[in-house]
């Protein structure tokens, strides 16, 4: 066994035994590693709204709205978001509905249900200031551990790992990580990112491993002759870039079929809410029927995927004779007032079906 320092993610340079197989065993010069990694950063880094300040508040919006959009598509959203909640005081005080409307587009509204509810306990618990450690930023709703570390390191400077997408990539590739990741599997990359991650400047370094990863270490095709931390990469070594890292086999999608009711009473529509456990909990749509023949006028066809599921949903208008009173969730709305409301992705298809029609 060799002794090496490395310094960890506990923020202290500590001696431990790193054998072969350690984390960064494979990695050639992990300090060496660092400085060119952060010198390329400070030329090559991505201009983003969000890195224009290290407000933990901002910077933890971004982190959220990144999970599973992409960065374009979240430039877009954090500037009209920020321009309607500039604080956590304002995203604490604002009902979900108002929250769920500036999220519309972005996806998995699940998201911004937990942000709605983390920002509340900032306030109530915290006066309104954010946590400084990682295990108490964990302790908020929707905040796992890549967010915690994302608004540690970045906003706070406290020597975090993160690992999502395309960091995970990189210290795969660095590190010749060549087994499966992906949940439980990753774990030997967050070896690998709290073995690296600097005492000082670990939001600049976690920021720079993610941009290398969306700018030259990409998915396919990585530019490893572009690339500032080339001599210290063992899948470049070996010629095996492009196969790490390894991805477990994705689960096979479901294949459902649905029927969206849009029950009409003079000019208006009906749209339900969707309720606690369904998918796109909190937002609104058109009542749905399951079964093969669909009773009614067909307006169209709408498809969409969803966790694992692909929906071919036929859209169908009925009359209805006397509409109901409106409840919590149930409402006649006008075919203008549902731009409105906070709706599902596939409402939101359909609605524009009626628009069109
Ligand atoms: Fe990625 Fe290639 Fe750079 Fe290694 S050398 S980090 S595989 S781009």
């Amino acid at each position: 066994m060799q002794e090496a320092r490395v310094p960890v993610a506990t923020g202290r340079k500590r001696t431990r035994r790193v054998g072969r197989a350690g984390p960064t065993a494979a990695i050639a010069d992990a300090a060496g590693l660092r400085r060119r990694l952060l010198a390329w950063y400070a030329r090559a880094r991505r201009d983003l709204p969000w890195r224009r300040c290290r407000d933990p508040y901002r910077v933890w919006v971004s982190e959220v709205m990144l999970q599973q959009t992409q960065v374009e598509r979240v430039k877009e959203f954090f500037a009209r978001f920020m321009e309607r909640f500039p604080t956590v005081h304002a995203l604490a005080r604002a009902p979900e509905a108002a929250v769920l409307k500036h999220w519309e587009g972005l996806g998995y509204y699940r998201r911004a249900r937990q942000l709605h509810a983390a920002a509340k306990v900032v306030v109530a618990e915290h006066g309104g200031a954010f946590p400084k450690t990682v295990a108490a930023l964990e302790g908020l709703p929707g905040v796992g551990r890549y967010t915690a570390g994302a608004i540690a390191s970045i906003a706070l400077d406290v020597p975090a790992p993160i690992v999502e997408a395309n960091s995970r990539r990189v210290f795969a590739r660095l590190a010749g990580h060549d087994r499966p990741v992906g949940g439980a599997g990753d774990e030997p990359i967050w070896d690998v990112a709290a073995a690296l991650v600097p005492r000082r400047g670990a939001g600049a370094f976690n920021q720079a491993v993610m941009d290398l990863g969306a700018m030259v270490c990409t998915p396919t095709r990585p530019r490893c002759d572009a690339c500032p931390v080339a001599t210290h990469c063992a899948a470049c070594r070996s010629g095996r870039a492009e196969e790490i890292p390894v991805v477990a086999p994705r689960r096979k999608p479901t294949r459902l079929r649905e029927t969206a009711v849009v029950a009409r009473h003079r000019d208006r529509v009906l749209v339900e809410r969707r309720g606690p456990g369904e998918w796109w909990e909190g937002l609104w749509d058109f009542p749905r029927e399951s079964g093969p023949r669909p009773a009614g006028k067909r307006l169209g066809r709408v498809a969409y995927t969803v966790t694992h599921h692909h929906v071919a949903c036929t859209v169908v208008e009925r009359r209805a004779a006397t509409p109901g009173k409106p409840t919590a969730t149930r409402r006649w709305v006008s075919v203008a007032a549902l731009a409105t409301l906070a709706m599902t992705a596939p409402g939101r298809r359909i609605a524009a079906l009626l628009a069109d029609g």
